[in-house]
């Protein structure tokens, strides 16, 4: 596989104008980036623009880069996240090639700095619990307090550190913590701890360790042993630079990788925390990980949001220095697009009454052509059968139209799509007064559109044949939450104050057109004038289900448009 190309001329960036100046001064011959998850959770769309960014500029400029697991907590780490984030990548289109790392894989290297660290004076073992060092901490304001134990001898040191390893300590009991100062202005800089003592099995180095070193001391080593040059990650992580660079510069280090920070995705009526998705999924508010309304990668792929709409996606953002949030509607402008050039059409009517043709005959049934689609003519064409017995949508039809209305009504002609003109003659109510049938005439020269006599309709609706259509499921998804922006929150509340309670509305009345029978779990569709849909992995021999991927209403275009 190789890494998606695009046609297009990347659009510069500050990024791109730090790695022009390096390579141009010579700093770098080539570029090298990398991917680091933690193994934590799913990956989701602000990680996608991470990707995107990383693996973009490595194909842009003819570089490389890693995937490589920050996996030092093996607590909250699983293997199950490890699959799922490699599975995540390649379906986004990008390659790792041979670059799979594990920062797991360099915990030797790791503990042989902390040693040296020690040796030079520069960490040393605290007994203080982690209460007790929040404490020590101090704020933004108030300087921290040294430890009593900062000034242990290196021989102390060294040998309590050992032990540590070698599990003679109980968890919490102590710590390694490099020694900077207490009253610098960073609190990240005030003797963070850099190994943790923890009696867990790692998902890939087993029960070897009984000490663990924690992200932010692992993090920058690993990037310069794998010889990373533009070490990008997000915003948060721009007061942790000084402590990088200060373990980078201490170290016998292969390389200094420059940090540069760029504006986390946040979306909105949506949220970016893996520990909160989480939630959601231990406390089955959704239906797991890939539930089609999570913002994870997993989630929109079976939501049938395609790779290539979010790698356009990625690129319309762009990477800037502020944090912001992006309309979610931008991200379902970019499903859409893609969706309209690839999706083929077809119908389905999901609140069907039934219609019947007086005037045809009672057993005939014609197989009408019918474009599959309009934007892309080599998709073809497919037959559907039309017959006196028909469904079309409820709200196509008004006994009492307003001003305006194209659509059927009393004595109206309408077109039904790929087939015949329509009049409506009588309207047929059931006990409850409710619309049961409506019983049409239709024209026999109308058929695909044309008149004898060149009169014209206006309206056009959908149909399916009664007896040819087929059942299936809808799940009609909506926001997951009402919230659009968290930062709005009420003092008070929070965001399980604001899940919407109709974010997935099922249907079991539809009725789809015969040709979808066979349709493939993954394959996307337009229903004409409903929305497009994809086929749920759930579909099986008991039915089909589908998910309605996004509505045909583009309120993002509009707004633009108004705004301009
Ligand atoms: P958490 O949600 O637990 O804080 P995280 O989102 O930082 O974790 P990581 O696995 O550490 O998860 O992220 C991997 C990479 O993706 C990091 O380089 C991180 O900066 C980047 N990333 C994470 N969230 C976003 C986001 N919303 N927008 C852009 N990049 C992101
Ligand atoms: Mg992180």
């Amino acid at each position: 596989m190789e890494n998606p190309t695009t046609d297009k001329t990347p659009v510069s960036n500050f990024i791109r104008t730090i790695i022009d100046r390096d390579l141009e001064s010579g700093k770098h011959k080539s570029i090298k980036t990398r991917f680091p998850p933690e193994p934590n959770g799913y990956l989701h769309i602000g990680h996608a623009k991470s990707i995107c960014l990383n693996f973009g500029l490595a194909r842009d400029y003819g570089g490389i880069c890693h995937l490589r697991f920050d996996d030092t907590n093996p607590i909250k780490e699983d293997v199950e996240y490890v699959d799922s984030i490699m599975e995540d990548v390649r379906w986004l289109g990008f390659d790792w090639q041979d670059k799979l790392f594990y920062a797991s894989d360099y915990f030797d290297q790791l503990y042989e700095y902390a040693e040296i660290l020690i040796k030079e004076g520069k960490a040393y073992v605290c007994d203080l619990c982690q209460e007790e060092i929040r404490k020590h901490r101090g704020t933004l304001t108030v300087p921290g307090k040294d430890s009593p134990y900062r000034n242990r001898s290196v021989e102390e040191n060294l040998d309590l550190f050992r032990r540590m390893r070698d599990g003679e300590f109980e968890e919490g009991a102590k710590s390694l913590r490099a020694k900077i100062d207490m009253a610098s202005p960073n609190l990240n800089m005030r003797d963070p701890v850099i190994y943790r003592i923890k009696k867990a099995e790692h998902h890939r180095t087993g029960n070897k360790w009984l000490i663990y070193p924690m992200y932010d001391y692992t993090h920058c080593i690993s990037d310069a042993l794998e010889g990373i040059t533009h070490s990008i990650c997000t915003l948060e992580f721009e007061d942790h630079r000084p402590l990088y660079d200060w373990f980078l510069d201490q170290l016998p280090v292969p390389c200094h990788p420059q940090q540069i920070e760029f504006a986390r995705l946040n979306l909105s009526h949506t949220m970016m925390s893996k520990r909160r998705l989480l939630e959601l999924v231990q406390n089955k508010v959704v239906n797991g990980w890939d539930d089609p309304r999570m913002p994870t990668l997993a989630g929109m792929r079976r939501r049938g949001f395609s790779p290539e709409a979010i790698r356009e996606f990625a690129d319309r953002i762009g990477v800037a220095k502020a944090n912001s949030v992006v309309d979610f509607e931008l991200l379902q402008f970019c499903v859409r697009e893609d969706l309209n050039k690839h999706a083929n059409r077809v119908m389905a009517v999901l609140d069907p009454v039934k219609l019947t043709i007086e005037n045809y005959p009672e057993g005939k049934v014609e197989e009408l052509e019918a474009d599959n689609n309009p934007e892309d003519p080599s998709a073809g064409v497919r037959l559907i059968p039309f017959s006196r017995n028909l469904y079309i949508e409820r709200d196509d039809f008004s006994e009492n139209p307003p001003k305006g209305w194209f659509r059927m009504s009393p004595g109206k002609e309408v077109r039904l799509k790929h087939a015949y003109y329509v009049t409506c003659k009588e309207v047929v109510r059931d006990a409850q007064g409710r619309i049961s049938e409506l019983i049409c005439t239709y024209d026999p020269l109308s058929r695909g559109g044309g008149t004898a006599d060149g009169r014209k309709v206006r309206g056009t609706i959908h149909w399916v044949s009664a007896e040819h259509s087929i059942p299936a499921e809808l799940r009609l998804y909506d926001q997951l939450f009402t919230i659009a922006d968290f930062n709005d929150m009420e003092e008070g509340k929070d965001y399980t104050d604001y899940l919407n309670p109709d974010s997935l509305v099922v249907n079991r009345v539809c009725r789809l057109e015969p040709s979808l029978r066979d349709a493939k779990a993954g394959e996307r569709y337009q229903f004409m004038r409903q929305g497009y849909f994809s086929v749920d992995p759930d579909s099986g021999p008991d039915g089909l289900v589908f998910n309605r991927i996004v509505t045909l209403k583009d309120s993002w275009a509009k707004q633009q448009a108004a705004k301009s």
